[in-house]
């Protein structure tokens, strides 16, 4: 169910995938690598915890779309703006969280959505950007999250996966999601990036994953502690140490991003299917 076309500019981007397996490091990375490159980019985070912009503004506490929204109104102000909210990080990037409801109120995808509307309103989200990336907290798509996709926010979707079977159930579970919406709306899969837990054979599972769903592995990253040395400087790898492996592995990867353009419609795994691999992989015996 592979389709091909041509990409819309901006081409909205969106990275999905478990809490913790590292899609605000690699969807900041990739930012960082198109943004080397000359490419325009603004990149919105879709996680309440607000930390998807941190290594590319340097700041660890930014304030939020919601937060922005809801002081006006308390203030009875006319119309939100969002000066200050959408800063310049490394290169120009633009960033901006969008930042979640109060705590037991509300539906932080509603919120997601809102943040998105506002920013189009306010032609934060133009042509003259190259990508729009948004990284999305996708554990549970049945919540809120998957307002991205149904609302034709995010038309091209990267699954961030190690092969961790939580990881995959959560892809899976996201993989479904996508279907769900796909005849309403814009919202395909563009691949899988495997970011390497150091599980046996990990990248063949990711790998047996991918094509099972339809889709293709699109990346590996390797497992570095650099990640981490430059997370403690607020930075990405790909400004802290340009000249590393991993910095290189993150340009690879925002280049096969930068020229995918098979996108498609996946086709979900069966739990047992999935166990069943998890199984094959862990006897050594899923050829690749
Ligand atoms: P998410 O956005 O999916 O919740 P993060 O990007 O915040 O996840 O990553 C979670 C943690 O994992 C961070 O502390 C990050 O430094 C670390 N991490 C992510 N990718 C790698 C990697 N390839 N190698 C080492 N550490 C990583
Ligand atoms: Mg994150």
């Amino acid at each position: 169910m592979s389709e091909t076309s041509r990409p819309r500019r901006p081409r909205q981007i969106a990275f999905y995938g478990k809490g913790g397996i590292g899609k605000s490091t690699t969807s900041q990375n990739i930012a960082a690598a198109w943004a080397d490159k000359g490419r325009r980019l603004m990149v919105v985070g879709c996680d309440p915890k607000a930390d998807c912009t941190s290594l590319l503004t340097g700041e660890l506490f930014q304030e939020t779309v919601l937060e922005r929204v809801r002081s006006q109104s308390r203030n009875a102000e006319v119309g939100a703006t969002l000066d200050g909210v959408v800063r310049t990080g490394y290169r120009g990037i633009a960033c901006v969280e969008s930042g979640g409801p109060e705590p037991g109120v509300g539906c932080a995808g509603r919120g997601v959505i809102c943040a998105i509307e506002l920013m189009e309103k306010k032609g934060y989200l133009n042509d003259d950007l190259d990508f729009v990336l948004y990284d999305v907290l996708g554990d549970v798509v049945c919540g809120g999250f998957a307002m991205p996709i149904r609302e034709g926010k995010a038309e091209e979707i990267y699954l961030v996966t190690s092969g961790e079977m939580m990881s995959l159930y959560a892809a899976n579970n996201i993989a479904t999601g996508i279907v769900k919406f796909a005849s309403s709306g814009r919202a395909r899969l563009g691949g899988v990036i495997c970011n390497c837990r150091n599980v046996a054979g990990e990248v063949d599972l990711v790998a047996a994953f991918a094509r099972e769903i339809g889709s293709r592995l699109v990346g590996v990253l390797p497992r570095d502690n650099v990640v981490q040395e430059s997370e403690l400087a607020q930075q990405t790898v790909v400004e802290h140490a340009p000249e590393s492996a991993q910095a290189q592995a993150y340009r690879v990867l925002a280049r096969a991003i930068e020229g995918n353009r098979q996108l498609s419609v996946p086709q979900p795994l069966t739990w047992e299917r999935l166990r069943e691999l998890g199984m094959l992989s862990a006897r050594g015996e899923l050829g690749a």
